[in-house]
């Protein structure tokens, strides 16, 4: 691109306007930036446009190059498509009375020849989410298949009914479309609180999880009945314990060690994976011991004091969540960070250096670079960031990062057994 997008406005009911007197700019933590031309890509499909109640789009003005405020209406975000990273957020003022935005990110956006831009890139080739990728009539046939196969299993009604009927999660459509990552929800309970935890919000909060939590304990014989035809059938099979609809799944450790277990008696295919809080790292070892292949451990931020005021743990300390993440390693498993990346947050240069340390400290396998799912003002507000630190650049830290660790990984979803053991940088046109 040889220029900026223009900046885009909402009428409040949902119209989407641009506004040819100001160039979009960026946000990182508190403030505006523009964007370098060569940052903007096209929306990628499965994207959304949000308009952004009580606050005023910043932009720069095409005459004065001064920044100002598009007085026509209301902020737009984008929430773009997994598989890519955003590198600005939205920028834009807020009005005193505006409402706390609900749990999806908000990456800058703008308009030009008729197409919409955000500054973000494909981090991630695998296809697994692809919007265009899912067939309603496999899924549905896939959903009565199972429920028929399995009339008394809680997990598999769950998973049907709950989230690929009703909250449309691509893990679980997934699953019923009988390929690639299986999600595994266990934990009707967490022993962290977290500010922007998507499936639990206290009453007192004004915005609401997006799906709700499990609300029972399944068998290891629930797991295994409909896992096991997974891992044998799938192509690139993984089952993944810890999903977005429960709580933490090592406080559910025994019921998990045994279905590995049995598992394994039956297949020695796919990956077993693990997405957690790591929060309990003799849990861990007990899963390794019994077959775990792989872990991913969520985090905010590698720097103890933005991580604690986030996760507000319960009975656990950030240096547990390191050590669960060395265990696995410890075993030859493969681990990745789930990292939430907040431009203006993670590319501070002390974030910078802890995340350094982290990989170094860990042999760190790969960080999957998920976009923040949380209103900026709220979560900045809650961990107490008062004024945006110095800043690298969220891409010029990822290059940084690449040169310093050549076998680091870079990603958005937790690689195939294919991938971990076999030829990293396959083909994914399948
Ligand atoms: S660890 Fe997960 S389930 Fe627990 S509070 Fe945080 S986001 Fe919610």
């Amino acid at each position: 691109m040889n220029q900026s997008p223009y900046i885009l406005y909402s009428d409040g009911n949902g119209n989407i306007f641009e506004d040819t007197s100001l160039y979009a700019v960026g946000r990182e933590g508190w403030d505006a930036f523009p964007v370098p031309a060569e940052e903007w890509i096209e929306l990628p499909a499965g994207g959304n446009l949000y308009e952004l109640p009580g606050r005023k789009g910043i932009g720069i003005d095409v005459k004065t190059g001064g920044m100002r405020l598009c007085e026509k209406g209301w902020a737009v975000a984008a929430f773009i498509p997994p598989a890519h990273t955003g590198l600005y957020l939205a920028a834009y003022e807020t009005m005193p009375d505006a409402p706390t935005l609900p749990l999806f990110c908000y990456t800058a956006s703008g308009w030009l020849d008729n197409k919409f831009y955000v500054p973000a890139f494909r981090i991630e080739q695998d296809i697994r989410q692809e919007f265009i990728g899912y067939d309603e009539t496999k899924i549905n046939f896939g959903v009565d298949h199972l429920l028929t196969a399995y009339p008394n299993n809680r997990l598999v009604k769950h998973l049907a009914e709950n989230c690929c009927l009703t909250y449309r999660c691509p893990a679980a459509r997934n699953l019923f479309m009988q390929r690639w990552e299986c999600p595994i929800p266990t934990s009707p309970a967490c022993n962290a609180n977290c500010v922007g935890c998507i499936s639990f919000q206290p009453e007192d909060e004004t915005i609401v999880s997006t799906q709700d939590r499990l609300t029972f304990k399944p068998l290891a014989e629930e797991i295994v009945e409909f896992t096991v035809p997974h891992l044998m059938n799938a192509p690139f099979p993984i089952v993944s314990f810890g999903q977005g609809c429960e709580g933490e799944p090592l406080l559910m450790w025994e019921t998990i060690r045994d279905a590995i277990i049995e598992i394994r008696k039956h297949t020695s295919r796919g990956s077993i994976n693990i997405n957690t809080n790591g929060s309990k790292p003799d849990s861990v070892r007990a899963l390794c011991e019994a077959g775990l292949n792989s872990i991913r451990v969520s985090l905010n931020s590698a720097q103890k004091h933005i991580y604690t005021p986030y996760y507000r743990p319960n009975n656990y300390e950030f240096e547990d969540i390191i050590e669960s993440l060395k265990v696995v390693k410890s075993f030859g498993g493969w681990t990745s960070i789930n990292y939430f990346v907040f431009p203006g947050m993670t590319d501070s240069d002390r974030e910078y250096e802890a995340l350094r340390k982290l990989i170094r400290d860990t042999d760190l396998s790969m960080i999957q670079w998920r976009n923040f799912n949380i209103d900026p003002d709220w979560y900045l507000g809650h961990i107490g960031v008062t004024e945006t630190p110095e800043l690298i650049g969220v891409k010029q830290m990822m290059d940084l990062l690449a040169e310093e660790f050549p076998k680091l990984k870079f990603g958005y979803f937790n690689p195939p057994i294919e991938r971990i053991k076999g030829n990293y940088e396959m083909d994914f046109a399948h």
